[in-house]
């Protein structure tokens, strides 16, 4: 199992709570801060909360503390994720487009498959990962709306991996003409924050998320687990590919906790096969196999972390534990559960931000600013 270091094993852990500190105490900045899905299930452990605790209010009262001045949501850009790839994955379906479709919301995924499997280098969506469309929305859309020229709109995430700092510094992460993630910290990273400022975490109130970028559904939630991007991304392409209602989004067969599960969907008569791996080494043997013809299958999820973000290697210490990481993926499936909305194309703020800047999914200017290009990459 996979004990708080970084899947890719090439990634140093570099802390930027210094800097996050400074620009918070710049009055000059606009500091904005998004939190990543799996952020909420853990951090309670670090101030002695049970595993698979929920400290989404916690949270958000946390940063609104430390001083950000709006605090808001990556699950809101998981759903924007979504719009962009089932629209991806419905055209490549519908027009013979290259399959597999792998999800590319994991960065210490995509650096493997850029280092081990220079080949296969179309097979990814070209979708941005949540984090980074994000920061791209932000420094567009957001400082339009707020009238923030974006050169002084700081962009802090909160994740709970460390591959996601690699991610914000890739030179072709800066499409709104910015860098569109300035600054990320992990989860333990803002636990530190949290207890060097005294705040009691504990007797936080249940704080909420700012708008417009803070308002979710429940496919954005279960981002945090492995299997949960795949489900997301089927309860949008169903309804689309389909035209009709999809009734129960739960789909059972993609959960679990197998390292590679197969599963197929009946998308009115058309099998659609779907895999799911988590765990670098499972990633591997199921890239071989599909390089060798052996598995046929249309969309693939992978997540380089054993049970997906929530074990991420920014999270707090679960020494190999794989209960407390089932603990997380279990409150993940209960937020999710609980939210009125839990298809992404249903997201409110998602179709206001369509109708007022983006106009559609895969248009120019969500090709501009929410997707990306892959590279063949050396070791270092
Ligand atoms: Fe980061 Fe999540 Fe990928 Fe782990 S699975 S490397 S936490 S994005």
């Amino acid at each position: 199992q996979c004990v708080a270091v970084c899947p890719t094993g090439a990634l140093v852990e570099k802390s930027y709570i210094d800097q996050v500190w400074d620009v918070i105490e710049d009055p000059t900045k606009h500091v904005v801060v998004q939190t990543a899905p799996a952020v909420r299930v853990a951090l309670g452990e670090e101030f002695g909360y049970e595993p698979g605790t929920i400290s989404t209010g916690k949270l958000v009262s946390a940063l609104k503390v430390l001083g950000f001045d709006k605090v808001f949501d990556t699950n809101f850009s998981a759903d924007l994720t979504i719009m962009e790839e089932a629209s991806e994955f419905k055209e490549r379906l519908e027009n013979g487009g290259y399959m597999p479709m792998l999800t590319s919301c994991c960065p210490g995924w995509v650096k493997f498959l850029e280092h081990q499997f220079p080949d296969l280098l179309e097979m990814p969506s070209s979708a941005k990962s949540p984090q980074q469309m994000f920061g791209a929305i932000a420094k567009t859309y957001y400082a339009q709306k707020a009238g923030i020229d974006p050169k002084d709109i700081v962009v802090v995430s909160v994740m709970p991996c460390l591959a996601k700092k690699y991610e914000a510094n890739r030179e072709e992460m800066r499409d709104s003409g910015y860098k569109d993630v300035d600054y990320v910290i992990t989860t333990r990273e803002l636990a530190d924050m949290i207890r060097e400022s005294g705040i009691n975490f504990q007797n936080l109130p249940e704080g909420e998320y700012d708008n417009p970028l803070g308002e979710s559904t429940g496919a954005a939630d279960i981002f945090g687990r492995t299997g949960g991007v795949a489900e997301a991304a089927l309860r949008t392409a169903y309804e689309w590919i389909t035209g009709e209602e999809l009734k129960d989004v739960d789909f059972e067969a993609l959960r679990g906790y197998e390292g590679v599960r197969i599963a197929e969907v009946d998308i009115k008569g058309q099998k659609i096969r779907i895999g799911v791996a988590h765990g670098l080494g499972n990633v591997r043997k199921l890239l071989e196999d599909i390089r060798e013809g052996k598995v046929e299958v249309h969309l693939i999820e992978v997540m380089a972390c054993p049970g997906g973000c929530v074990g991420g290697g920014g999270q707090p210490y679960h020494h190999g534990d794989f209960n407390i990481i089932k603990k997380r993926m279990e409150a993940i499936n209960k937020i999710d559960k609980s939210k009125p909305i839990r298809k992404s194309h249903e997201n409110p703020s998602i179709k206001k931000l369509y109708d007022e800047f983006l106009e559609k999914p895969l248009s120019e200017k969500s090709h501009k600013l929410l997707h990306t290009r892959y590279f063949e990459r050396e070791w270092l």
